[in-house]
């Protein structure tokens, strides 16, 4: 499968959903007109690459809804250079958003398969985070801590003591909490025992499982 002028034209349109829907972080909007979707995805789907919806991946997994991806990417609010980590590779297409936006990434995935694809795929089209990790990352990840930003795309039940361990000071936590729904939360580090907790729009995710590699 190749990227083409007709996909281009479907992203871009794509972005303006995005933007009708309140997203407003420019590098983020480029990242989604630029980030060739439909490649991230079984050919078969191509047509639904550019609609705003999550579609099954291998595994039973999903890869999440553009405007999941931009809104979450949004409230990291990142700068460049950042050192991000990411839970749930799945399809690596958060990754390319986040790797778009100039962070340093490291990307965690617990399902065998997925990793093996996700990561051939990141190869052949040049994608580089700095470290992707089969494991859990419910226990995050402590060697290469502390991160600037830590996003989670699974729905978790509740938020992991570790992740927020492994914050910066002023460092930024986003992860979806609950079980059949999930709230999208921000915790910011305000100090080192100090966190302030935000909580926005609810969200459905495939959920984050602990202990089952
Ligand atoms: N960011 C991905 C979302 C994939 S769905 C994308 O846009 O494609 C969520 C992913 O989280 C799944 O691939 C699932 O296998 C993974 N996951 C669930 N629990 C996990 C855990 N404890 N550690 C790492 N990955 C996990």
């Amino acid at each position: 499968m190749k990227d083409t002028f007709k996909h281009r034209g479907m992203r871009n349109k794509l972005a303006q959903v995005l933007i009708d829907k309140g997203i407003g972080n420019k590098t983020v909007l480029d990242a989604i007109r630029d980030i060739p979707r439909h490649l991230f995805m079984d050919s078969s789907f191509e047509g639904h690459a550019y609609q705003d919806k999550a579609f099954p991946i291998a595994a039973n997994q999903t890869i999440s809804q553009p405007y999941t991806v931009a809104f979450q990417t949004e409230l990291l609010a990142l700068e460049g250079g950042m050192k991000v980590l990411e839970i749930g590779t799945g399809s690596g297409y958060q990754t390319a958003v986040l790797l778009k936006c100039k962070a340093k990434v490291y990307t965690i995935e617990r399902q065998l398969e997925l990793f093996k694809k996700t990561n051939l795929f990141f190869k052949k089209m040049g994608y580089r985070p700095k470290k992707a990790i089969f494991g859990d990352g419910y226990k995050g990840l402590p060697d290469e801590a502390p991160f600037d930003r830590i996003i989670v795309t699974a729905g978790a039940p509740e938020v992991p003591k570790a992740l927020l361990s492994q914050l910066k000071v002023g460092g930024r936590l986003v992860i979806p909490v609950g079980f059949e729904e999930q709230i999208m939360t921000l915790y910011v580090r305000t100090s080192e025992k100090e966190f302030e907790k935000t909580e926005y729009g609810s969200f459905k995710f495939v959920p984050l499982l602990e202990d089952k590699n």
